[in-house]
């Protein structure tokens, strides 16, 4: 029977193929019987896995031993150990193999579903809420059992045609699927901007979040139409709605490769204004993509993404070589890196679910200057990558003079020890501070004076004017770019830094969107930096933009604090 979800689309197009489920967390696992004279065998294999996961926690705990993060996250360590050591899950779970004479996963499985009944009966809130560790050490436990040590396994590889179906997923987990093809992705949750969206988007595949109960719903195989452009699921479609959507795909696609024309040309508008239209990138093999799309330099490189998905933290010879790699494929052009904004909903594995509140806890430079380790060892790979090409480095979410005096020192301090070594570096490196809160937006003079470059993240700026989680759909709908007190902090930042001849860009995802792409302009954005498979779309805006036309209407949206006359100043200037 054909039915339609709708959801929110985060990335354009249309996709025709068969659905493929998976589960985010791997508790859903295999239940088969083991013969008698094998069941001693299941119980080695599960001790095995407990003393795998215990070793891997120990060091966890080793790694983490130092900074103020160190106790917080020390305590978390130590609760998963003794969640680990208690007979109640160990022992009854290797009871249960004896007595039922079935497989490891299927019996430590049973046995948490025991243990987390049990502490739905706990009166007290914070105690009750300790199951969720109770289930992360069986998850981690179950991924030694299943042979896939700190990660979520990849899905099994299809034909091609296959639409990702999931309930849930980490940044983490799509960029692991960066390697597999899928013409889609679906999930229950998520917001536009959240991370999770992002990534997804730059795959250049359409996909929707917030679709609820997509995963319940859609079982594995049936045939699905999925429209990124509107949000929309139709499962098990007539041949009449197929062939529409056939002949929509391919308009689409012709579209595409009509764009592929204006590659190299500037982008220019109808009155002489040229703009620099730069990339965002998450690993250095995207730069394939970037050059595909005629970027004139990369605007954002979200390095924190060489930390997921592993046990360990990459060293700096690592870190050196993907920087080195990015700044030589660019011949010169400009090479933003952002250093590692980790925390919040892109976590190292041993952060998972520390902070109550992640998006306003230890994140982005806050776990920089709380971990100055392992800052110092990125700053200098990335200082040492700096004489191959023009790299700049942009630091994110600063909030206030303290941090970015103490951020200056420490790139003063890897500076220092280059220097003493002699490598060579770019003693001149231009070093810049992303926008995303609204006390840097308001206290922008201090930011000017003391940093060489501004970079507008939109997404965030947008999470914390508005008090809105850019990951939880059920506030996604007041996610509000073109709320007045986001315009004007917007065009604010634009303005006075213009004003002062500092150079700023916008590289969250407004700058990605051609609904935005004259609004910017009108306010006087000259850089802009967005997923490369949006980049020819937002040029050919630019090529068809004319200032003069544009300003008066953007000053207008300014002033005025009515959604509805904003909407139409919008659809006026986009006409
Ligand atoms: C932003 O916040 O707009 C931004 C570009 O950074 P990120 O999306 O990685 O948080
Ligand atoms: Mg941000």
């Amino acid at each position: 029977m054909s039915f339609t979800l709708h959801g929110v689309g985060v990335s354009d197009g249309i996709a025709i193929g068969h659905a493929h489920l998976v589960s985010h967390v791997a508790l859903e696992v295999a239940h088969y019987a083991v013969p008698q004279d094998e069941v001693g065998n299941e119980i080695a294999r599960l001790d095995a896995a407990f003393t795998l996961v215990h070793t891997e926690l120990e060091s966890l705990h080793a790694s983490v031993a130092s900074g103020p993060a160190a106790a917080e996250y020390g305590a978390f360590l130590d609760l998963h150990r003794m969640i680990l050591d208690d007979s109640t899950l160990s022992v009854a779970a290797k009871t249960y193999i004896t007595q039922n004479q079935c497989n490891a996963e299927w019996a430590l499985t049973q046995q948490m579903n025991v243990l987390l009944a049990q502490f739905e009966q706990i009166e007290d809130a914070y105690l009750r809420e300790r199951k969720t560790d109770v289930v992360q050490v069986v998850e981690r436990v179950l991924k030694a059992l299943l042979g896939h040590p700190g990660h979520v396994p990849p899905p099994v590889q299809r034909d091609g045609d296959s639409i990702l179906v999931a309930h849930d997923l980490s940044p983490a987990d799509v960029i692991q699927y960066k390697q597999h093809r899928f013409t889609a992705f679906l999930t229950d949750l998520g917001g536009l901007t959240s991370h999770t969206a992002i990534v997804a988007r730059s795959l250049n595949i359409p996909s929707i979040v917030a679709l609820h109960h997509a995963r319940q719903l859609i079982r594995d195989n049936d045939l699905l139409i999925v429209d990124g452009t509107q949000g929309v699921v139709i499962v098990d479609p007539d041949e009449h709605v197929l062939s529409e959507y056939r002949l929509r795909q391919s308009q689409l696609e012709l579209e595409k490769r009509k764009l592929k024309r204006i590659k190299t040309t500037a982008a220019t508008t109808l009155d002489g204004i040229t703009v620099e239209l730069f990339a965002n990138i998450e690993l250095p093999q995207d730069i394939e993509q970037v050059k595909e799309n005629g970027a004139t330099g990369i605007g954002l490189f979200r390095s924190e993404f060489l930390f997921l998905n592993r046990d360990d933290l990459p060293g700096e010879d690592e870190q050196f070589e993907a920087y080195r790699t990015v700044a030589r494929k660019m011949r010169g052009l400009p090479v933003t890196i952002r250093t590692f904004d980790l925390g919040a909903d892109k976590n190292l594995d041993s952060a998972k679910r520390v902070a109550v509140n992640p998006a306003l806890g230890l994140r982005a430079i806050r776990l920089s200057l709380a971990e100055p380790q392992m800052f110092h060892t990125q700053l200098r790979a990335i200082l040492r990558a700096s004489r191959h090409g023009q790299i700049r480095i942009l630091v994110p979410m600063l909030s206030s003079v303290l941090e970015i005096d103490q951020t200056l020192h420490l790139i003063e301090n890897a500076k220092q020890s280059l220097r003493q070594e002699k490598t060579a570096f770019d003693e001149k490196i231009q070093i810049g501070g992303m926008i995303e809160i609204p006390a840097a937006a308001l206290c922008l003079d201090i930011f000017m004076r003391k940093l060489d470059f501004l970079s507008i993240g939109t997404n965030d700026l947008i999470q914390y004017t508005l008090a809105i989680d850019r990951t939880d759909d059920s506030v996604a709908h007041l996610y509000d770019p073109l709320h007045p007190a986001v315009l004007r902090l917007v065009a604010h930042v634009i303005r006075s830094a213009n004003r002062a001849k500092v150079p700023v860009a916008v590289c969250g995802e407004m700058a990605g969107d051609i609904l935005f792409t004259r609004l910017l302009l009108g306010f006087g954005l000259r850089q802009f930096s967005m997923h490369p498979a949006q980049l020819l779309r937002v040029k050919q805006q630019v090529l068809r933009s004319h200032l003069p036309g544009i300003t008066p209407l953007t000053h207008k949206m300014l002033r005025t604090d009515d959604p509805k006359k904003i909407h139409s100043l919008l659809t006026k200037l986009n006409g």
